[in-house]
């Protein structure tokens, strides 16, 4: 119950997240929902690097245990193999909460079932947060944004999102989840932090995830023709995974609620996207266009002037250096067994 936790419980002195001067930190129980994903496999190496003690739940939709493979046999490691929208019982002092497909290929898969991920899945781990006085942090996303009438995106934008569109059950899901969450903190007084991330890419990706930086990232390496949707006109901003990381860690560890914009405000258009890759990868790669998939957004690029100030974070990767670094992990993947056995 409560009065085991021994972090930000309401039972234990809160001390807004900072440790007294002289003191060490206080190694903390943390629940990465999702951590088996490819955010979340990258965000547990750093809790388990500054030495917390890390519960993943997960069910393995889109997250694979090979992501945490290497924390296996570790006792401040632990996996589970469960689902967020069902209630599970546990005892933590923060909540990551990332349980959810990222992807649109595997988001509209099963809508209904990223609705009860993202509606049931987030009041579970709120009410989880509640009886155990932990804090919750939810990684909301930039599609609360929809497609967007303010260029670039500030927290204060509400939004222009179709609520019957394919995409729903995920932006809507979350927008949802995001109320969820501020009527937990609001009424019930729960500790919270919410975060809206910005197209992320880098290793561990799922290799057909059907995002563009992977697909174009496999396909060059493949020797495919690169798949441009529509005119290939439309713009996001790509960030690398450890800079997101850095940014959630600091949004849980700081005093502000949020929403946060986490990304890095980089714009590129797919067409410039699939140069940068032509340019890393293999020069001689085609393009291939493709017609759009519906609803899709114009145009995507953070304001993260409220993440600068009170975070004092900002980006530090960009895209022409943090590309390499997810071509040798799908390099490696992709033809890995062909160059060990070859030597
Ligand atoms: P991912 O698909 O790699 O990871 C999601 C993880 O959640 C997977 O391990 C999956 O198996 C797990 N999961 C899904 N449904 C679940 C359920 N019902 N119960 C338990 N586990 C479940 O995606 P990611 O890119 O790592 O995204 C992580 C979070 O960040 C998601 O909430 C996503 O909405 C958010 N986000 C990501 C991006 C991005 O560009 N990567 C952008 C905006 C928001
Ligand atoms: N819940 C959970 N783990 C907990 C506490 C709650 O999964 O440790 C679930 C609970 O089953 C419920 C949801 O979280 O479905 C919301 O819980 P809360 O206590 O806020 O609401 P109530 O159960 O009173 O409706
Ligand atoms: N896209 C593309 N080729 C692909 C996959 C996606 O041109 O192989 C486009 C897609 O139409 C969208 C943008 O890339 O305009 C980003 O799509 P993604 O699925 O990566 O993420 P989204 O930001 O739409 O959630």
């Amino acid at each position: 119950g409560s009065g085991s936790s021994i972090g930000y419980g309401r039972s234990s002195v809160n001390m807004g997240g900072k440790v007294p001067l002289g003191l060490k930190r206080k190694s903390l129980r943390v629940l990465v929902t999702g951590g088996a994903g490819f955010v979340g496999s990258h965000l547990v190496d750093r809790l388990i690097s500054r030495g917390d003690s890390v519960i993943v739940v997960d069910n393995f939709f889109t997250g694979r245990k090979e992501n945490v493979l290497h924390h296996f046999g570790n006792p401040r490691f632990e996996l589970i193999r469960h689902d967020v929208v069902e209630p599970i019982l546990l005892e933590v002092d923060q909540i990551y909460h990332l349980a959810c497909p990222a992807s649109p290929v595997h988001y509209k898969f099963n809508p209904v079932k990223t609705i009860k991920t993202n509606v049931v899945g987030t009041l579970n781990m709120l009410g989880l947060a509640k009886r155990v006085g932990a804090r919750f942090l939810l990684t909301s996303t930039s599609e609360v944004y929809g497609d967007p009438l303010q260029h670039p995106q500030a927290e204060t934008y509400w939004g222009n999102v179709n609520p019957i569109g394919v995409r729903s059950c995920y932006d809507e899901g979350k927008r949802t989840a995001e109320t969820l969450t501020m009527d937990y903190h609001r009424g019930l007084g729960i500790e919270v932090r919410i975060a809206r991330i910005f197209n992320t890419y880098g290793p561990r990706m799922c290799i057909d995830d059907g995002r563009v930086v992977s697909n174009f990232v496999a396909q060059a390496l493949r020797k495919e023709p690169l798949t441009v949707y529509g005119d290939g006109k439309q713009t996001r901003s790509f960030q690398y995974v450890s800079d997101l990381v850095e940014g959630l860690m600091r949004l849980m560890e700081g005093e502000h609620v949020g929403p946060f914009n986490l990304g890095n405000p980089g714009e590129f258009t797919m067409l410039e996207l699939a140069q940068v890759v032509q340019e890393t990868i293999d020069p001689n790669a085609k393009i291939e266009f493709r017609p759009n998939t519906e609803d899709d957004p114009h145009k995507r690029k953070p304001d993260i002037s409220k993440a600068k100030e009170l975070l004092s974070w900002e980006p530090s990767v960009s895209l022409r250096n943090g590309l390499p670094l997810m071509v040798s992990d799908f390099r490696s993947r992709i033809f890995g067994d062909q160059r060990d056995g070859g030597g």
